[in-house]
């Protein structure tokens, strides 16, 4: 069974004229990270939104094709049951945060589903350490800069101990320090706990490192699905979709231009180095013996 399944989706919101997403097929594995990718309006908000039943449930409109989550067809079940399954995080940190202090925020989900007491504090406190928050309980989330609400609005999703993920542009409203710890979270997630998630993004110079595929989007359609390495060997294909090229990309596509034969792709400064000495500056020093 998928996490994620869209087959032919196509959706209007209620009183628009037009199609926000138009004939969208993909599909995501369990223990997938997959990134969405788009300019404003491509249409990353509604399929996060429908990934966990708020379309059409709380957002009505016209829905065409099949959309399953963990199986289910997300007209046969409520939200209140998907939320079970999967959490979500929006861009802006102040949307989703309502309580008095950081503990509870994160316990309110757990709270909620009738979890044991006791349980909810192991839940907390595993939530907490893991986006790097412990000891932070106590704290009033509105003295939080936007990078920490954002990773305990993280948290509050995790306690109710959801397969999947999902994140509608996470670092939109955060400074530097805010993105590289955000980011951070999401590479352990990965990396250490095979978390399947859902990213949308608009700029994916960071989300590259640690994605396994990234979907393009243009004007409700995809324009492009493919796994990291492959999509980023086009640089110029991002740029035509209004989506920053990484810089590491550029690099690559420059090498690969003054080097006929090479097809370089590099996800990381670690692995650009590591290759690059390894094959291109080794036979540079081989050239000039
Ligand atoms: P993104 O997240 O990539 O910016 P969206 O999914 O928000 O894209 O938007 C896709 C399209 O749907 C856009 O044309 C947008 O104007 C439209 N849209 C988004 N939300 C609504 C809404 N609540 N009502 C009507 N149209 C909407
Ligand atoms: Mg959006």
């Amino acid at each position: 069974m998928r996490a994620l399944e869209f087959n032919d989706v196509s959706f209007t919101y209620k009183g628009s004229g037009s199609k926000a997403l138009e004939g969208v097929s993909f599909a995501v594995n369990k223990g997938e990270f997959i990134t969405l990718l788009g300019r404003n309006g491509s249409g990353k908000s509604t399929i996060c939104l429908m990934s966990n039943g708020l379309i059409p449930h709380a957002l009505p409109g016209a829905l065409e094709g099949a959309v399953r989550i963990f199986g289910q067809e997300v007209r046969e079940r409520s939200v209140a049951e998907f939320s079970k399954s999967v959490g979500i995080v929006f861009q802006e940190p102040e949307s989703q945060l309502f309580c008095m202090s950081v503990e509870e925020e994160v316990a309110f989900g757990p709270e909620n589903l009738a979890v044991p007491r006791e349980e909810i504090g192991d839940r907390v406190e595993w939530a907490l350490e893991l986006v790097g928050m412990k000891g932070f309980n106590d704290r009033s989330p509105f003295s939080l800069s936007g990078g920490e609400k954002q990773r305990v609005a993280i948290a509050a999703a995790l306690s109710m101990r959801p397969e999947m993920l999902v994140l509608d542009e996470p670092a939109y409203a955060l400074d530097p320090v805010g993105r590289f710890e955000l980011y951070s979270v999401l590479k352990e997630l990965k990396q250490k706990h095979g978390m399947t998630v859902v990213l949308a993004e608009r700029d994916p110079e960071e989300a590259v490192a640690f994605s396994d595929r990234l979907l393009l989007l243009e004007d409700g359609k995809i324009a492009g699905v493919g796994a990291t390495r492959n999509v980023l060997r086009d640089p110029q294909k991002l740029s035509s979709l209004g989506i920053a090229p990484p810089q590491l990309s550029e690099l690559a596509a420059l090498l690969n231009s003054r080097l006929p034969g090479e097809s370089f792709s590099f996800l990381s400064v670690e692995e650009a180095e590591r290759t690059l000495s390894e094959d291109f500056f080794a036979q540079g020093r081989a050239r000039r013996a």
